[in-house]
């Protein structure tokens, strides 16, 4: 390999839960890696399986640097998941910007966790036909969050912010997302019409007109409305039994 003119190598440690994209006799120990000589530190943290969206910090050689920073023989580079315990913005170069609004789109098989997410009040895109392309020429074109559990989706170059989904169903899958992105805060529980993504809007009972039965007008003050499916909802027939777990993720959260 060093005598190899084209390449150079270096050594690669990845660190906590981005080794669960290691083959296993790799994980939490040092990979001495022969690269392409113009090689970048991006282009070698994927090839060896760790999609670039779920690194939070590279150092190399010590020293935190950036996605495009190319190889140079002997460098050693150390690469860290997003950290939870302590706060390490001043160390982060990787990439420009977090979003300002917290959207998402969600890939196929993820129906589930879309939902839930509109149910505590966050855009999210679904459609169990879309193509990796499209999902990501919408991630780009709208700045949303790729949520799957398909990491060469993550890898593809136009997909700048993206979570690997690790939960199986929707619900370990909400409160997965929830705790990486700290989503409590900014959640808004039953403001979007679960099935077209749109704003709920708040209505007059005089409104209703024959879209609740009688007893629930009888009963309930409070009623709201999708103008995309024109679907009226009440609070006890939509949500009664997801009360609780929006309880749990956003304390105090009411419509
Ligand atoms: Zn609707």
């Amino acid at each position: 390999m060093a005598t190899d003119p084209a390449t150079v190598t270096a050594t690669f440690r990845f660190y906590e839960e981005l080794n669960d994209f290691l083959p296993r006799a790799q994980r939490g120990r040092d990979c001495v890696c022969a690269c392409a000589r113009a090689a970048t530190v991006k282009h070698m943290i994927e090839a060896l399986g760790v999609p670039h969206t779920e690194v939070e910090l590279i150092l190399v050689n010590g020293e935190s640097c950036g996605f495009e920073r190319l190889l140079q023989d002997g460098d050693r580079v150390s690469v860290y998941p997003q950290f939870e315990a302590f706060d390490v913005t001043p160390l982060l170069r990787v990439r420009a910007e977090p979003l300002r609004a917290t959207r998402f789109v969600a890939d196929a098989h993820l129906g589930g966790l879309a939902h839930l997410l509109r149910l505590t009040g966050f855009d999210t895109l679904y459609d169990n036909h879309y193509a990796d392309s499209e999902i990501e020429a919408i991630a780009m074109r709208e700045g949303r969050i790729v949520l799957t559990r398909d990491r060469e989706l993550l890898k593809r170059r136009g997909v700048t912010h993206g979570c690997y989904v690790r939960a199986i169903k929707a619900t370990p899958q909400l409160r997965e997302i929830f705790a990486r992105l700290d989503l409590a805060r900014s959640a808004r529980p039953f403001s979007l019409c679960l099935d077209c993504n749109a704003p709920l809007r708040a209505i007059d009972k005089t409104e209703v007109d024959g879209r609740a039965p009688p007893g629930v007008l009888a009963r309930q003050a409070r009623f709201v409305t999708c103008d995309c499916c024109q679907r009226v909802f009440w609070e006890g027939s939509h949500w009664r039994h997801m009360r609780d777990l929006v309880d749990e993720l956003v304390p105090a959260g009411r419509l």
